[in-house]
């Protein structure tokens, strides 16, 4: 179980996350919404540790974590522009930090990328490079990239905005299918439907928080 409590963000005067509290269970999916600005990306990222917070507390299965501190590798992410790296292979984007950061051998990261690829049905795109592929094939290398560290926690930022509706649905079903994994997810989205379909849970932001 993921727990915020009493999570408070400002940039200079501006409050953007008041004392916000916030719990989600263990391999469930909880949609981010609210209006634009409202401060959904800033809560994802304090979660990631990207925005050091003013004040508050992050528990994990009841224990206290730093977000910053990325040794236990609790919580990945899925960029809405998937950030992949331009020079590398899909094959080669997806063993690099395994590699370097984890210092796992090449061959046994090549055989995770290799598991990770065929579940996500983009082994055919192993050896390509990022320009060779569809938005659609872009986003799964991006989540397979994320899924190789094995996260208790993935948040997506905006994960349909570049999708059409075939592919939308495809991100739906991974999303229930990692459920299965007990991986808990967070989604920030404008997409009301895609949240409605996918999500156990709703938290809506809203600017008087
Ligand atoms: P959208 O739906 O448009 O993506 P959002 O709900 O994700 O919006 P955030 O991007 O979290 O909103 O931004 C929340 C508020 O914090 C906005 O008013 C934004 O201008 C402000 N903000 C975000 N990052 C910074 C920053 N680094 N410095 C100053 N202000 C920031």
């Amino acid at each position: 179980k993921l727990q915020l409590k009493n999570v408070t963000k400002t940039f200079g005067t501006k409050v953007v996350l008041d004392c916000l509290n916030l719990s989600v269970e263990t391999g469930s999916i909880l949609s981010i919404v609210g209006p634009s600005g409202v401060g959904k990306t800033t809560l994802l990222r304090t979660i990631l540790g990207l925005e050091k917070v003013d004040r508050g507390q992050f528990f994990l299965d009841g224990i206290a974590f730093t977000p910053q501190d990325h040794s236990q590798n609790n919580v990945g992410i899925v960029f809405q522009d998937y950030r992949l790296f331009p020079n590398l292979s899909v094959m080669d984007n997806l063993i690099l930090a395994p590699v370097r950061v984890q210092k796992k051998s090449s061959i046994q990261a090549q055989q995770e990328a290799q598991n990770l690829l065929d579940l996500l049905q983009i082994s055919e795109q192993a050896q390509q490079y990022p320009f060779q592929l569809s938005g659609g094939q872009k986003q799964r290398v991006a989540i397979a990239r994320s899924l190789i560290l094995r996260p208790k926690i993935l948040c997506y930022d905006e994960p349909t905005s570049a999708l059409d509706s075939q592919n939308r649905q495809q991100v739906a079903n991974l999303l229930q299918q990692f459920q299965k994994l007990s991986m808990t997810q967070l989604v920030v989205t404008h997409d009301l439907d895609f949240a409605r379909q996918v999500s156990d849970q709703m938290f809506e932001l809203r600017s008087e928080q």
